[in-house]
Order: structure tokens, then sequence, then C-alpha cells
């Protein structure tokens, strides 16, 4: 298998993952898409058979929405929002897609930080496995001029704030990207 692990803030892989399915659709490359099941437990109106983008959308020919089975051989899979897994629900992916295609590509996007500004252990773990790895930038949402490397949760006009439960984190939608500078911590808060 050969791993590769995209990472970054918020509003940065959806665009990746869009661009995955239509180079599969574009050269008759089957993709298998790994999304978590408990976020789509949890927004429930959202719909994991279509990638949207900016008003355009595409249909999920082969889903999996772990922890369901991953049957399906295809040349790649790409999983989604890896923040959201533990190590051992990754390392359980990587055996399922090894015993299955062990030629297969294996792209892995996530978050690298909460919005607390703390690392993921996934990231380390991805971080530690992957033989390409790339973090994704984008404008920070305040200043709009340097690099955001962070994610922050800010209410209706723009305060930041700061969600403990897990459930409520993946629910929850205004999330903005933020430089170092404009990033708030908790502990700054
Ligand atoms: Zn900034």
């Amino acid at each position: 298998m050969i791993i590769s692990y995209l990472y970054g803030p918020e509003e940065t892989k959806s665009s990746i993952v869009f661009s995955q399915l239509q180079f599969s659709e574009a050269y008759n490359v089957p993709l298998t898409l790994i999304r978590p099941k408990i976020y789509y437990l949890l927004n429930r109106e959202e719909d994991p058979t279509y990638v949207r983008l900016r008003g355009k959308k595409i249909k999920v020919k082969n889903l999996v929405l772990f922890p369901e089975y991953i049957q399906k051989k295809t040349n790649i899979y790409s999983i989604e929002k890896a923040h959201l897994y533990s190590v051992d629900d990754l390392k359980q992916i990587l055996s399922l897609v090894e015993r299955i295609n062990p030629q297969a590509l294996v792209m892995f996007l996530g978050l690298d930080r909460s919005h607390f500004g703390e690392v993921y252990e996934s990231h380390y773990f991805l971080l530690d496995i992957a033989y390409y790895k790339e973090r994704i930038f984008t404008t920070c949402s305040v200043c709009e001029d340097r690099q955001a490397v962070f994610t922050q949760a800010v209410d209706e006009i723009g305060l930041e704030l700061f969600i403990p439960s897990v459930e409520r984190q993946i629910t929850y939608k205004l999330y903005e990207p933020r430089c170092e500078s404009c990033f708030v911590f908790p502990s700054d808060a």
C-alpha cells in the first residue's frame, strides 16, 4: 500500500475529496470513500452518499461508513475526517485494506489539531506511517493575510468559543481557519 496523508485546518480538505472523486470518474479509477459513521449519525441532515463543493455534488459510488466492513476491492481508498478516528480505528482500516488490495493507494485527510489547539493522536500516527504527507494551507479568516494552521470555533458574531463535548464538536458548524497570531487558545480566552 502507498499511504498518503493530507492535513490542515477547517475549509482545506473538502475540495480535495471532491477532486479525488472527479478524478476517479474521469479516468475510471475505482475509489472507495470511507467516512466516519458517527458523523452522519449525529448530522442526520447530511447525506453521506454525496460529496458537495460550492453548489456542485458528486455521487459516491463506493461508500463505507466506518466501522462498517470494507469489502470492495478498489485502487484507491480515501479516508475523510481522519481525526475522528482513534489510532486503533486507523490501524483496523489499514489492515482491512491491506487484506483486500495490498497495491492500493490509501489517502487520509484530516485536521491535525482540535479547536483547542491540541494535536490529535491520529495526526502523530499518520505522520509516522505516511509515505507522502502534506500540510494544506488556507488564508486566515481574521487577518485575511497569513496562512491558517489552526481551526477556531466561533459563535454567530465571530467570538471564540470552546466545546468540551465531542458529540457537540461534531455537530457544530461554525469553525474557521486562523493563523498562529489570530488563533485564541482556551487559556487566553
Ligand atoms: Zn490571522
